[in-house]
């Protein structure tokens, strides 16, 4: 039986995720946020905080593996045309490069799942499978908004170093 998982003192997706109703962009702290602690307002907080829960919360990966811990917040989101994806949020930077990171980019890789790395500075990364892969998919995200760098992606590259 899966254990009960609660926030606790992870506040990273205060931090990862845009709120709308606050206007608060995403990669930067909530003003409400007391980080490491919990939300000041948590009575009183936005649906979309209500609502919200990280694939970690709901089962994702081993107990120790908290979002703050690990420094990447886990989702999965169905992407049109790709079905659904692995997202990592990076909470610190250089986190997308640690063995965690990797080796959930890689697994997701092997089972045919897009990938996508949203760092704290920069681009994100959409890593495709072979199996899902199209042309077309660099101008669908590489035109957006958010200029998504897609790549080709093979679960080699994310191998860890021994
Ligand atoms: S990242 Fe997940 S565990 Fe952490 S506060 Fe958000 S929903 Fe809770
Ligand atoms: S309102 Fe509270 S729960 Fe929502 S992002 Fe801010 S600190 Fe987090």
């Amino acid at each position: 039986m899966l254990e009960e998982r609660t926030c606790g003192g992870c506040t990273a997706c205060c931090k990862t995720h845009g709120v709308a109703e606050l206007k608060k962009p995403s990669g930067t702290i909530c003003f409400h946020c007391d980080v490491g602690s919990g939300c000041r307002v948590y009575s009183k907080r936005p649906q979309a905080c209500r609502t919200y829960k990280c694939s970690w919360l709901i089962g994702l990966g081993l107990l120790e593996y908290r979002p703050d811990k690990m420094g990447v917040v886990p989702d999965h989101v169905d992407i049109p045309g790709l079905g659904i994806a692995l997202w990592l949020y990076e909470v610190k930077s250089g986190k997308l490069l640690s063995k965690f990171a990797r080796r959930q980019t890689r697994l997701n890789l092997e089972v045919g799942n897009a990938v996508l790395h949203v760092p704290t500075v920069g681009r994100a990364k959409l890593f495709v499978p072979e199996n899902k892969w199209d042309p077309e998919l660099e101008f669908r995200f590489g035109d957006s908004k958010q200029k998504v760098v897609v790549i080709r992606a093979r679960p080699e590259m994310f191998s860890e170093p021994a």
